[in-house]
């Protein structure tokens, strides 16, 4: 698609974001909490997961992100206290907590310096608890800052999660309009090397105007570009959040989530190149029609397939998955090479 074409799509999509409502609900509470399996040192784990309602994401411009709802306007840095010390009180002694804010936990506009250092002292005293994880876009990642929360923290871990989404700069820029590009990430990435902190990058299947075979190769090539930084890969199929560009293109028939297929094809060739190191995917919606999907028929044997890999990193498990839609969807993946245009069904 032509630039003006995309900045006109942009400068829409800015404009639906004007009239939509940020998120509502007690600035007191948490926007969302809930547990989860993780596995920490190869062995299963439970992990709380808590999303602080925040002023949100600074930059608050990607083509398929609509986690602004869980933002509130006029939030204080004591109403987030609140939250951390009511996710506390809910801590059953899991051992890893992941606070996530629907934008970076390190930007200090978001999340005050000060606050951010109270939030991983109270963490820090959590008797089992071994590492603390956050979020954050790459420009918010300062060393002497990381470096010291990474000393309130110790003897437990840090994990810094970058939603990098793509090593493809045009990718970066024209599907996703994410802000940055590939080597603003790779510096911020060897701050959290360097700090002594775990890093996890997020990639994204399926950013809009790409095909569903173009989506796969950008995701394999991108895993292949950070291998030998990060330690876990974390594959993030698009979903379509309410209020966003991805939103836009689907109800006008223009976008397809990306099939259960290609996500088990990305994390097969993912394992390939990481070797010992983790690659897992959260789906958010799967099987869904906003989400990543197959048939109907297949979805929850795929998904629970996908669920298991994730954990124990065997891609055995997807072995013995199969349905007549593979067909279809390998039909797809070579017809969209001589169509204008992805083929959505
Ligand atoms: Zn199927």
């Amino acid at each position: 698609m032509e630039e003006e074409k995309m900045r006109e799509i942009h400068e829409l999509i800015e404009d639906i974001r004007q009239r939509a409502t940020s998120g509502k609900g007690d600035p007191h509470l948490p926007a969302r909490m809930w547990r989860e399996e993780e596995i920490l040192n190869g062995k299963p784990v439970k992990a709380l997961v808590v999303v602080l309602r925040t002023s949100g994401c600074r930059w608050n411009a990607c083509s398929m992100c609509g986690y602004f709802k869980d933002s509130l306007k006029g939030i204080s840095p004591d109403d987030i206290l609140k939250q951390v010390d009511y996710a506390i009180s809910e801590y059953r002694n899991e051992e890893i907590i992941k606070i996530f804010t629907s934008g970076s936990f390190l930007d200090p506009q978001e999340i005050e310096f000060s606050l951010q250092k109270k939030i991983i002292e109270k963490l820090s005293g959590l008797k089992n608890l071994k590492v603390i994880s956050v979020e954050s876009r790459p420009e918010f990642i300062s060393y002497d800052r990381l470096n010291h929360l990474m000393k309130l923290i110790h003897p437990k871990s840090m994990e810094i999660s970058i939603g990098l989404e793509s090593a493809n700069d045009k990718v970066l820029q024209y599907s996703i309009n994410k802000g940055f590009g590939f080597s603003e990430y790779l510096e911020s990435a060897k701050i959290v090397k360097e700090a002594g902190a775990l890093l996890k990058t997020y990639i994204l299947l399926k950013p809009p105007f790409l095909r569903e075979r173009e989506a796969i190769d950008d995701c394999v090539h991108s895993i292949e570009k950070i291998k030998d930084i990060t330690d876990t890969v974390s594959l993030n199929p698009v979903s379509v959040h309410r209020y966003t560009l991805v939103e836009f293109l689907w109800e006008r028939g223009e976008y397809r989530p990306p099939w259960l297929w290609s996500v088990v094809e990305v994390l097969k060739e993912g394992k390939k190149i990481l070797g010992g190191k983790r690659i897992k995917c959260d789906i958010t919606g799967g099987g869904k029609e906003r989400g990543a999907h197959n048939c109907g028929e297949c979805d929850n044997s795929v998904l629970d397939a996908i669920g298991r890999f994730s954990l124990y990193q065997d891609v055995g498990y997807f072995e013995e998955l199969q349905c007549d839609c593979i067909d279809e969807w390998r039909d797809n993946l070579d017809l969209e090479i001589f169509s204008l245009s992805p083929v959505v069904s």
